[in-house]
């Protein structure tokens, strides 16, 4: 157990802990010394990914669940308080989107559905670990949002409108319970090299280059760089820090 980190015995709750950047933050957490509970719906992935960070050293678990379910959702929670006797941190990044079509021709159901697994999701995250934070005298939150929670990107209009519900959810959650000793915070990543992203970049010839030749830093982040700030915000050295929107994006939102 690493007794210097920047999580050194929290209990950590991950959304979306199967791949990307939140399998990146689980790691990073547990280097930081937190023990992690992952979450998301691909059981095979979770295990394998608890198996390698106990391998590490680290306390890892694992619980299914999709976080449009409210049921499933507190079910997991409580899954991680049982296991590790309460909750601490929580990063609520379990998300996507998809699209890439004008907005009069979208089919409804994908508005749905988009809205549903980023902003529903976080809102019953929310709800289930503030209730748990609050029985043991706080904690800190992020949510994942998205550089297209600050600013439109074309074409993609449900996954903007739901990145900006997340951006006034945090706000609004962080207002709440400030004086309770619950911290909410943001992230929001520019491109990052997961797997949905790599398969766009196929998909989509000069997509990348594009995406570079418009960013001050000209390259896609990695995973890892955006768990960095996350780790970060979720720290006590992050105290004085609640209600703000990270972006986490090579200069992108800053021109
Ligand atoms: P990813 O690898 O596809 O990760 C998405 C995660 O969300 C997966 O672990 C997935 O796991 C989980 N998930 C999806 N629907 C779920 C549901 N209903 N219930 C529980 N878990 C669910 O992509 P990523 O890029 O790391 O995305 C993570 C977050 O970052 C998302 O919120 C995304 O919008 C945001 N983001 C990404 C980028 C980027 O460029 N990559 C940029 C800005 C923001 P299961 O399929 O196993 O459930």
């Amino acid at each position: 157990m690493n007794d210097q980190g920047l999580l050194t015995d929290k209990v950590a709750f991950v959304t979306g802990a199967s791949s990307g950047i939140g399998a990146a933050a689980a790691r990073v957490f547990a280097r930081e010394g937190a023990k992690v509970m992952l979450a998301a719906r691909r059981e095979d992935r979770l295990a394998a990914l608890a198996e390698d960070l106990k391998g590490l050293g680290c306390e890892a678990e694992f619980v299914v669940c999709d976080v449009t379910r409210a049921q499933d959702v507190d079910l997991a929670v409580s899954r991680c308080v049982s296991v590790f006797g309460r909750l601490d941190v929580a990063f609520n990044n379990a998300g996507y989107g998809t699209g890439r079509t004008p907005l009069h021709t979208m089919d409804s159901a994908l508005y749905d559905e988009i809205m549903d697994v980023n902003v529903r999701g976080v809102w019953n995250c929310l709800q289930s670990e503030i209730t748990a934070m609050l029985a043991s005298g706080g904690g800190a939150i992020v949510n994942t949002s998205s550089v297209g929670g600050l600013r439109a990107t074309p074409v993609a209009a449900p996954y903007v409108a739901a990145k900006h519900a997340v951006v006034g959810l945090t706000k609004a959650a962080a207002a709440e319970y400030a004086a309770q000793g619950i911290r909410v915070n943001a992230v929001a990543p520019g491109t990052t090299r997961t797997e949905v992203v790599s398969a766009w970049f196929e998909q989509y010839p000069g997509m990348e280059e594009a995406l570079h030749a418009a960013t001050p830093q000209p390259r896609t982040a990695e995973p890892e760089e955006i768990a960095e700030v996350v780790a970060h915000l979720l720290s006590d050295r992050a105290s004085f820090v609640t209600g703000v929107v990270m972006p986490v994006d090579g200069g992108l939102t800053a021109i």
